[in-house]
């Protein structure tokens, strides 16, 4: 057994990696291309569930989230609280402090290259076969849409801190997101669109809402998530965990916190001469991902009526479940709002029941 396993990321995934390696009693060193943590850009959005490895520090939490707005096809469907709970988080703050607790070397600018398999670190050439790859969503081989956001400031009207609002939009099977971000706000739209088409889409969105027409762009960032559900294996002998393994939940784009999950269990399999992959495998969030991909395999060949209408037709409870992944398929048909003959015909199609 080695003393040390090298980790190729510094995102949620190699992170999560490096930590479970730590605790192990090995010492995790992360080769990261760039020259600081979490530079992906994301809606810093994480649920409050009892899977993640390590409990998340209030001194990195912008906004605590208790309530969440849900509308489709800009059609309110409802506020609720109580379920969904969350935070909106410094992502790079948080993983700085993650890796805080453990005894990783971390070398930045330094890049591992996945074709000849080797890294150039502090001017050596290392041959790397053995640890975790992170590498994120530019080595996933399935289906990727693009995320565009903005993160505005200055005259925000009247948004709801400790609120997330969801916007379904049935024709681009996506949704517009507006989540606080300490005193600003993120505004973003994913979906089966090219980025382009996303970012029109997203300014009209904008202009349309009272609220945030008069605001300053802070920053606007862009980039893909993988949906295409689990691509368990290796790249050069290092366990492909995090984005570049499908860890995404397919329907919500929610990475951070499987990422984190999948680089844990990964880190701790292989620091204990486990089976990473069938510990990988046996997950129940990787479950939860394969069964919201079917969703969503299924929901594309759903008219933009039909899909409008089991949106609708979905409780909040059912909503909060099926968003954290978490949920029974037979249990969705008793969790509808009414039972339309329609409705149970289109879930029953779906679900295959
Ligand atoms: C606009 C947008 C909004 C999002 N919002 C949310 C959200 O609100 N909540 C949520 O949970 N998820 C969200 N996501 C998804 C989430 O950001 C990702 O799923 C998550 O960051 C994936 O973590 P990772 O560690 O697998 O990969 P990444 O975060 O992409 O990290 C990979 C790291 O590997 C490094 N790297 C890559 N190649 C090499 C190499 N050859 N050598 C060395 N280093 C390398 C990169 O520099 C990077 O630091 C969002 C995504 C987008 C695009």
């Amino acid at each position: 057994m080695p003393d040390r396993f090298y980790i190729i990321g510094g995102g949620p995934g190699g992170v999560g990696a490096a930590y479970a390696i730590s605790k192990a009693g090995f010492k995790p060193v992360i080769i990261e291309v760039h020259d600081r943590l979490a530079v992906k850009p994301c809606g810093r959005g994480v649920p409050v569930t009892s899977d993640i490895p390590f409990v998340i520090p209030k001194s990195i939490v912008l906004n605590k989230i208790s309530y969440v707005k849900l509308y489709v096809d800009r059609l309110k469907l409802f506020k609720a609280g109580g379920w969904l709970n969350g935070f909106i988080i410094d992502k790079r703050e948080f993983l700085e402090h993650i890796l805080s607790e453990t005894r990783a070397d971390i070398y930045y600018r330094a890049r591992y290259n996945h074709k000849s398999g080797v890294a150039r670190l502090g001017g050596e050439t290392i041959d790397v076969r053995r640890g975790i790859f992170s590498g994120g969503f530019p080595y996933y081989e399935g289906e990727r849409i693009p995320v565009v956001q903005y993160i505005l400031g200055g005259s925000l009207g009247d948004v709801e801190m400790d609120t997330i609002e969801i916007y379904f939009d049935t024709e681009i099977l996506g949704y517009y997101y507006v989540f606080p971000h300490g005193d600003n706000v993120e505004v973003g739209v994913g979906g089966f669109r090219d980025h382009n088409t996303l970012w029109k889409l997203l300014d009209k969105f904008i202009s349309e809402d009272s609220r945030l027409k008069n605001s300053i762009v802070v920053e606007r960032e862009a980039a893909v998530v993988s949906i295409g559900g689990l691509r368990l294996g290796y790249i050069n002998g290092l366990v492909k965990v995090g984005e570049a393994a499908g860890y995404v939940l397919p329907l919500t784009g929610e990475g951070i916190r499987p990422s984190i999950i999948s680089g844990y269990i990964a880190g701790e399999a292989l620091a204990k001469g486990l089976d990473p992959i069938r510990e990988l495998r046996r997950l129940r969030l990787s479950e939860a991902i394969s069964i919201q991909r079917r969703l969503l395999e299924w929901a594309k060949r759903l008219s933009v009526e039909e899909r409008r209408r089991l949106i609708s037709t979905l409780t909040p409870q059912a909503h909060a479940e099926i968003a954290l992944g978490y949920f029974r398929l037979h249990k969705l048909v008793q969790n509808l709002i009414f039972k339309p003959l329609t409705m149970v015909k289109i879930l029953t199609k779906i679900i295959g029941l």
